[in-house]
């Protein structure tokens, strides 16, 4: 069994100061793969020290050599590629296919930013338009400073790929706290880190679970910007850390979206959307879309075509190739989706598809791909993210209906529209208060495209330029012209 006993700090494995081991499982068979030694608060201290001293010849770089580096980043995930999906699949329990995805949006994600960073290069110092006669001004864009990185384990690489990769872009140090569950795919941020000789300090990853590591690292005031993605609860307290030395913060936080199925949709293709929407990744997705909208022409329809899509999902071993659908990511998680399931049955819920209507695999965290038809707006499952593979659905008289009732939520993550009508889809998308809204499609996530929340699925946008510009600060030079 592998022991992760170290810490990555100015590109040494330094031996953890800390003495609690965590367990590392592999939520299909159910076992242990790995122990990690948590690092200590005088882990973050030395990580957060360590890039302090990195960070001026870091930013002095510029922008196109630190580029060099992010390409470097992607040539090695693409050299590691096979052996992380595998890893991936199994600490975290996805489907390999579904991990292979995952590896192609990080290494993409840090391809873009080296442009991006070349970018920022070109145009450091361009001067300000402006009507005041005599003067000039010029803008420049610097580093936020030492940043403190946090992020969950449904997406290991992917989620710490769309924070590291603008944050070394735009010239800041790092200190980076992967989630305590999938601390294995993670692990080979740093290994990459010394293989293409980033700078000593640049980038350092201590690992723990939230109350050891990372309360310390947002409570640390020698980090300037702190990026958590992550649940609202903790999200919440990473914001009130950040309160503290008013620290800039950038929150990525959960959804409810909705997806709507309009009355001149084509049921068939609107089934594969809705399936893929809610069952991806076990329905563990910030950006499932979890309360299915359905004009009621279309609903009885809509639920026999999902019906029988659930049939047959494939539900299995993750690293098995005609696996659809693999176990929750732990025991935890399932214990918690399968507490809203309880709720399910406390409220009577009528269940198109649940667990009765099949036997999920005998071994492995499962729960049965679910979907409650009718479900009430005042019902929890209705309104609270469950992060699993629990859909539920509405029928709706009109489009205005439709409108209102996906808006009819805290979050705002993202959302999905479907209709015959092209032009009306995008219509209605507009109208939605939402951060990505897929129209007559699937999730597509580029690069170049911001991502984030309306209302409590966060603040900032990361991806695309709004991700870099989460980590820089705006410079302004003014006097008289020469
Ligand atoms: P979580 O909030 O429990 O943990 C996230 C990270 O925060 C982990 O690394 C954890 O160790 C750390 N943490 C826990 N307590 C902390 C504290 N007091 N101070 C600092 N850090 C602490 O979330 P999770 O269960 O790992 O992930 C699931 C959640 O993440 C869902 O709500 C999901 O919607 C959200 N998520 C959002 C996005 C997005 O882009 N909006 C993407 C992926 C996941």
């Amino acid at each position: 069994m592998q022991r992760l006993t170290e810490q990555f700090i100015d590109n040494h494995w330094i031996p953890s100061r800390g003495k609690r081991s965590l367990a590392v499982t592999d939520p299909y068979r159910q076992c242990r793969i790995a122990e990690v030694t948590t690092g200590a608060p005088a882990d973050v201290d030395a990580a957060v020290a360590a890039a302090r001293r990195a960070l001026p010849d870091w930013q002095a770089l510029g922008g196109s050599h630190r580029a060099d580096y992010l390409e470097a980043f992607a040539e090695a995930l693409v050299e590691r590629r096979e052996a992380l999906m595998r890893l991936s699949a199994t600490n975290n329990g996805k489907a390999l296919a579904e991990a292979g995805i995952d590896l192609d949006d990080a290494i993409a994600c840090y391809r873009y930013y080296a442009g991006q960073a070349r970018a920022l290069e070109a145009r450091q110092g361009r001067r300000v338009e402006h009507a005041m006669d005599g003067v000039e001004a010029h803008v420049y864009e610097d580093p936020a400073g030492v940043v403190g990185l946090i992020t969950p384990w449904n997406f290991p690489l992917v989620t710490s790929a769309w924070k590291l990769a603008p944050a070394l872009a735009a010239g800041c140090t790092v200190v980076f706290k992967p989630s305590e569950v999938t601390p294995l795919p993670e692990q080979a941020v740093a290994e990459i880190a010394l293989e293409i000789g980033l700078p000593a300090g640049v980038l350092n990853l201590v690992h723990g679970d939230g109350e050891g590591i990372g309360a310390p690292l947002t409570a640390h005031p020698g980090v300037d910007k702190l990026s958590f993605t992550g649940s609202n609860a903790v999200g919440e307290k990473v914001m009130r850390a950040a309160a503290e030395g008013v620290r800039g913060v950038s929150l990525e936080l959960g959804g409810k979206s909705p997806i709507l199925v309009l009355d001149d949709a084509e049921v068939e293709a609107a089934a594969d959307w809705v399936m893929a929407g809610i069952y991806f990744n076990s329905g563990q997705i910030c950006s499932a879309t979890s309360r299915l909208i359905v004009h009621e022409s279309l609903a009885e329809p809509l639920y026999a075509a999902l019906a029988s899509r659930i049939d047959a999902l494939r539900l299995g071993d993750p690293l098995a190739d005609d696996t659809d659908m693999g176990p929750m990511t732990s025991a935890r998680q399932r214990a918690a989706v399968e507490g809203y399931l309880a709720i399910a049955a406390e409220e009577g819920l009528t269940a198109v598809r649940d667990a009765r209507h099949r036997e999920p695999p005998a071994r492995g965290e499962f729960v049965a791909p679910t979907l409650y038809r009718d479900v009430p707006v005042d019902s929890r499952l209705w309104r609270e993210e469950i992060f699993g593979p629990v859909l539920c659905a509405r029928s709706v008289a009109s489009e205005d209906e439709a409108i209102a009732l996906a808006n009819d939520s805290a979050f705002g993550l993202a959302a999905t529209v479907i209709a015959g009508d092209a032009e009306r889809a995008r219509r209605v998308g507009r109208a939605l208060r939402a951060g990505s809204v897929w129209v007559n499609g699937e999730q597509l996530v580029l690069p170049e495209a911001g991502w984030g929340g309306f209302g409590i699925s966060g603040i900032g946008r990361e991806l695309g330029p709004w991700g870099l510009a989460g980590y820089l600060e705006v410079k302004h030079l003014i006097g008289p012209a020469d």
